[in-house]
């Protein structure tokens, strides 16, 4: 099977008021990632998927925006991580077709294919993950290109122009305030502080299994200490 059809659906969330900022959206998770952070939120997707599991399918995303014509805005592609699907540009002009909004979330794994959506205009919002500074990104995530990968594919959204959110989700046992602090500075010296796009901090989901527990944090404190560094708002999200 090739086009949308053929994408690895994981799970599908059919209202969000969360996932694109100010927006009612449908959220589709595609299975697959090629990095390992030690607090993936989504373990499960990281997997592609495996012969005969079960799935909701591309034709159920489809039966949902019949029904939601006038009530949604969009839909978001999540993960895993969306850009490694080459159906993934297909299935982007398909909603559009159909009127609806398309945003991505994505930790910029692959510069190439972002890229090449963001150039053919598929794309309306992206919340970019950021990990850390680049220079970290192979001990968070466990891959030794993932910086010099991520950094790309933030430089391609950033000369884009399409309207975005970075969102770092917060480890303390991965990163401390300096790291955070380096973090912020390289952002903004690629340039994605300007234009007031926000750098928000996430609240790590602390109930892994063999992780220690993690140790309090105050986020909104913290937000407010990088804001000089980052030149632009950072807010913290809950
Ligand atoms: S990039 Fe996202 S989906 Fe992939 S391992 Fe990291 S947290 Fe999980």
């Amino acid at each position: 099977m090739s086009g949308p059809g053929a994408l690895p659906v994981g799970g599908l969330v059919p209202l969000s008021t969360v996932d694109w900022p100010d927006r009612l959206a449908a959220v589709v998770f595609l299975r697959g990632c090629p990095w390992a952070c030690g607090y993936c939120h989504n373990p499960d997707l990281r997997q592609a998927a495996r012969p005969g599991q079960a799935g909701p399918g591309w034709d159920q995303l489809l039966k949902l925006l019949a029904l939601r014509q006038g009530l949604l805005d969009g839909v978001v592609f999540s993960g895993g991580e969306p850009t490694a699907h080459a159906a993934l540009g297909d299935a982007l002009a398909e909603v559009r077709a159909l009127g609806f909004g398309t945003a991505l979330h994505t930790g910029g794994a692959y510069p190439e294919a972002l890229a090449g959506l963001l150039a053919r205009g598929l794309v309306d919002w992206v919340g970019f993950d950021v990990k850390g500074p680049f220079g970290d990104y192979a001990r968070i995530t466990g891959r030794e290109d993932a910086g010099a990968r991520a950094r790309r594919s933030l430089e391609s959204l950033v000369r884009s122009g399409v309207p975005f959110e970075l969102r770092t989700t917060v480890d303390p046992r991965l990163l401390d305030e300096g790291c955070l602090q380096r973090m912020a500075g390289e952002l903004r010296a690629d340039g994605a502080s300007t234009g007031g796009h926000p750098l928000v901090l996430q609240r790590c989901n602390a109930a892994q299994p063999g992780l220690p527990a993690l140790p309090g944090l105050d986020l909104p404190a913290l937000a407010a200490r990088l804001a000089s560094a980052f030149s632009g708002p950072v807010l913290a999200r809950a």
